[in-house]
């Protein structure tokens, strides 16, 4: 009598790399998600950066702009007490609004120095937004390439993978049913892989050293052997 694993062994190898390249393409599309997720996350961090780097200008801008007002405003007030000058009745008055004069000549020596520095961190920060506006533009780009990619790859896992399944069951019917239920338990839970060759009398996926009895019973061939570690078939290369 032939083994039913001997008599099937084309059946099960031909199943068998099948399932392994089910359990591949599966793991390759159970991935796809998370790298969706990584390019989504890339670009929302890219454009947090970009908008804190554009309200980090706004406010120098309006700083800017605040100090602009008040020179503006001062500069107002200098030529309104120039113009008073001409009508003051004492020197006493008349020093009075020298000196206040002075003073606010002097405040806006101070703003003017303030605003020439304010204006070196506008072009900074100008300078800063505008390479991060670029940086974005390019990752933005190349987003859109890399979603597509993986559009792309997605569309064709799901493709193969129901050419395989398809594949697979026809394979797997032709086994006799308990070797097939069996077969497929195991692949299931073996990632695929539920064969082992014995090798040097051991197993060759677990490695374990196999009892003389069970070499016997495979050799024998009568029933279907499962390796005692890792519950694989186990069988002899032809
Ligand atoms: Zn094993």
């Amino acid at each position: 009598m032939t083994s039913p694993i001997t008599q099937n062994i084309d059946i099960l190898k031909k199943s068998q790399q099948l399932d392994s390249e089910i359990y591949s393409s599966r793991l390759l599309l159970e991935d796809i998600p998370s790298q969706r997720m990584k390019l989504k996350a890339d670009l929302a961090s890219e454009k947090t950066h970009l908008e804190e780097l554009d309200k980090a200008l706004k406010e120098i801008q309006m700083r800017l702009k605040t100090k602009e007002l008040e020179l503006g405003q001062k500069e107002g007030q200098i030529k309104k007490l120039d113009g008073q000058l001409s009508q003051v009745k004492t020197n006493k008055e008349y020093g009075a609004l020298q000196q206040e004069i002075a003073s606010l000549k002097a405040d806006n020596s101070l703003l003017e120095e303030e605003i020439i520095h304010i204006l070196d961190e506008v072009e900074a920060a100008k300078e800063e937004a505008q390479k991060e506006k670029e940086i974005f533009a390019s990752v933005s780009k190349s987003f859109q390439g890399k979603e597509d990619e993986l559009a792309t790859q997605e569309k064709t896992l799901q493709g193969r993978l129901v050419e395989l399944e398809n594949q697979r069951k026809e394979a797997v019917a032709q086994l006799p049913p308990e070797l097939g239920d069996l077969y497929s338990r195991i692949a299931l839970k073996k990632q695929g892989l539920a064969l082992a060759p014995v090798n040097a009398e051991a197993c060759s996926a677990c490695h374990l050293q196999l009892r003389p009895q069970l070499i016997n019973e495979i050799r024998l061939g009568d029933h279907i052997v499962v390796c005692e570690n890792c519950s694989r078939i186990l069988y002899f290369e032809a």
